[in-house]
């Protein structure tokens, strides 16, 4: 029962005088907010412990809020909680080990099974929808505040795509709307997310010209570090253009391949109806049904993944 995970995630915030909180790298709004609003929840109800969240980070979220700076000390005697994060390799800050207990809080499939305690429901949309939902039911003993409640509502539309993706539920509503009771506003929250720097739009336009489509409906985009640069864009400005190519009419499953500058492709794969992430672990990544991530090595290895989509549209039709 998810409930008692909730109880025994309480009980080691009760244990533990360190507490401190990663998620995955390259982190989105989900990321982000999952983990800061744990910390604020924390934070507000235990001000004797301390509580940090760690890794890198990001310019372009930093309406979010800021990473702290750790010893690697601090982790003697700490709790360590991960969010967000399905796999091992993908969190960011690999001293999670170095903690004395480690408790995993994710939504994504369990393919990395990992933790003392691991709370996984893949039903929710988001990692932030679960901790918020861990505050309302412990109620007064972690009780919501506006800070977490605007972290959460971040996370949750960062995740949905402002309610647009099927892992929207009616129970992702009604705690959008306890979050909404808070201090906070959520129509700013939802303006950040949709406001995009000039370089961004210029690549978006970018995107929306050069997508190939198939009879199929599958869809791709190939983002060189040559087209990149030509924006002053890199990896990390992806992100606001991957749901773009789902926007137009016909496109069922699409990929944004983008050129590493290390070499190979990062493969940003999303799906309105076929199941995709098989095709992601079957080249390095994984992920959500709908959305997920790989990595290509080179041109070949991308028309694969499009092959293989191709076969799962075919597939999905009958
Ligand atoms: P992205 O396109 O990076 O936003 O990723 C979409 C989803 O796929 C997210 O839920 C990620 O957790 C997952 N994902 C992305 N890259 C990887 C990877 N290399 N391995 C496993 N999962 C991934």
């Amino acid at each position: 029962m998810i409930t008692d995970l909730f109880e025994e995630i309480y009980a080691k915030i009760l244990e533990y005088d360190t507490i401190i909180i990663h998620r995955h790298v390259r982190p989105d709004p989900d990321a982000l907010g999952s983990q800061l609003g744990l910390k604020a929840l924390i934070t507000k109800k235990f001000p004797e412990k301390k509580v940090y969240a760690v890794g890198t980070d990001v310019e372009n979220l930093s309406f979010m809020g800021t990473m702290d700076q750790v010893e690697n000390e601090a982790y003697e005697n700490a709790l360590v909680i991960i969010t967000d994060t399905a796999n091992r390799p993908r969190i960011d800050d690999k001293r999670y080990t170095k903690g004395k207990f480690l408790i995993k809080i994710d939504h994504h499939p369990d393919e990395d099974i990992y933790g003392d305690i691991s709370l996984v429901n893949t039903q929710a949309s988001s990692c932030s929808e679960i901790i918020a939902d861990l505050a309302i039911s412990l109620d007064a003993r972690l009780p919501m505040n506006a800070e977490a409640a605007r972290l959460f509502y971040g996370g949750i539309i960062g995740d949905t795509g402002r309610f647009l993706y099927p892992a929207t539920t009616s129970k992702t509503m009604r705690i959008v709307s306890e979050l909404m009771e808070y201090d906070f506003s959520a129509s700013e929250m939802g303006q950040m997310m949709n406001t995009n720097s000039k370089k961004i739009a210029n690549l978006s336009g970018y995107v929306l010209q050069n997508i190939e489509v198939n009879d199929l409906g599958v869809a791709h985009v190939i983002l060189t570090q040559e087209a990149l640069e030509q924006f002053g864009a890199d990896d990390s400005d992806t992100a606001p253009v991957v749901p773009l190519p789902g926007t137009i009419e016909g496109i069922v499953c699409w990929g944004i391949f983008v050129e590493q500058a290390t070499g190979g492709f990062r493969c940003r794969l999303r799906s309105k109806g076929p199941v995709i992430n098989e095709v992601a672990k079957r080249h390095g990544g994984g992920g959500h049904p709908l959305a997920s991530g790989a990595n290509a090595a080179d041109i070949a290895e991308i028309e694969e993944i499009i092959r293989e989509f191709d076969e799962l549209v075919v597939a999905w039709q009958k």
